[in-house]
């Protein structure tokens, strides 16, 4: 665990000033008390990544200067995921521009775009001979259009360096970017994804900076822009949520047309971050699956550490198959 003294890695970025150098991650917690921290229980432990296949994966995204989200949100994935050369590329910088209590992306001034990084990120993507990638971003409610150019921009540029690549990108809500999204969807990614996070209880303390209804209005209009576009959305338990309060979330995304709803347990990056409430046993998440399947997702993944990226490529395979399945029937 990470303390709020821990600092932005600016490893891969441009030099800065001294002064940026030392910049605290998440200053805007810097006040807050200190949270109580429970003890993980045994499932939800992970080993320290030591493979040959995380190190080369490591080293890939420090030579093109990448940015990737299992880093910057210090997932429990990262040692499974490297090793297998499956990595979340996160674009437009490392800095966001929201607060949320639960993110360990540093919180603050972002710098301005890096104009080579849809070549970088499609050159990474065809050296590691991806099949399917994943491409999320930090929020960048400084820029007019959300950075929805920038995402089409990423989508292009894979498209043409790796043909055969299917893309699923994790955006943030656009909110009050207004065409942004149908600028997104216009680009043609295989799956939209966009996260939840929580159940709209707790928004306010969680997600302040987002709205739900939002969120849930946003995937709907993916799939009014684009009915054979695949829509993901997730969310993370043990925030405080009733279960009943999880049910709803299901309904509501159901009523967006969401095929995919992933659900893992949330992990406090630090004592300034929210707090884990509870750990939420693996018959629960087996129970929210069932659950989930019964109100209509095409695929549901729902375990301790699942994140919405974790085994991404084959849960697309899979997502295809299943409204293959669907279609066949009617
Ligand atoms: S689950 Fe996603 S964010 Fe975590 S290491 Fe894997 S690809 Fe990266």
């Amino acid at each position: 665990m990470v303390t709020i003294l821990d600092r932005t890695n600016l490893s891969n970025a441009a030099p800065l000033a001294p002064a940026d150098e030392k910049r605290v991650r998440h200053p805007e917690k810097a006040h807050k008390p200190d949270t109580e921290v429970l003890r993980k229980p045994e499932w939800i432990r992970v080993k320290a990544p030591t493979s040959k296949g995380y190190h080369e994966t490591r080293e890939l995204v420090r030579s093109h200067k990448l940015v990737t989200v299992c880093e910057e949100a210090g997932c429990p994935n990262i040692g499974e995921c490297w090793d297998k050369k499956h990595a979340t590329f996160m674009i437009m910088g490392e800095i966001c521009t929201r607060a949320c209590a639960f993110c360990n992306v540093a919180t603050g001034k972002p710098n301005a775009l890096d104009l080579d990084e849809p070549e970088n990120v499609a050159k990474a993507v065809r050296q590691m001979g991806l099949q399917h990638v994943v491409i999320t971003s930090v929020d960048r409610d400084d820029l007019a259009d959300g950075g929805a150019e920038h995402f089409e921009k990423v989508i292009w540029a894979i498209r043409a360096a790796s043909p055969q690549t299917t893309i699923e990108i994790l955006t943030p809500d656009f909110l009050k970017k207004p065409g942004a999204l149908e600028r997104v969807v216009a680009a043609k990614p295989d799956v939209f994804n966009h996260n939840m996070e929580t159940v709209p209880g707790n928004y306010l303390t969680v997600r302040p900076g987002a709205r739900y209804f939002h969120s849930v209005r946003l995937l709907q209009r993916v799939k009014e822009l684009d009915p054979t576009m695949f829509t993901k959305s997730g969310i993370m338990v043990g925030l405080g949520e009733e279960r009943n309060e999880v049910l709803q979330l299901m309904d509501d995304l159901r009523t967006a047309d969401v095929d995919f709803l992933t659900i893992g347990q949330y992990l406090q990056p630090t004592r300034k971050h929210h707090k884990v409430e509870r750990f939420v046993t693996p018959e629960e998440f087996k129970s929210y699956e069932d659950i989930a399947y019964t109100k209509g997702f095409l695929m549901v993944s729902s375990s301790p550490l699942t994140r919405s990226s974790h085994h991404a490529g084959d849960d697309f395979a899979r997502l295809k198959a299943a409204r293959e399945k669907l279609v066949a029937k009617v």
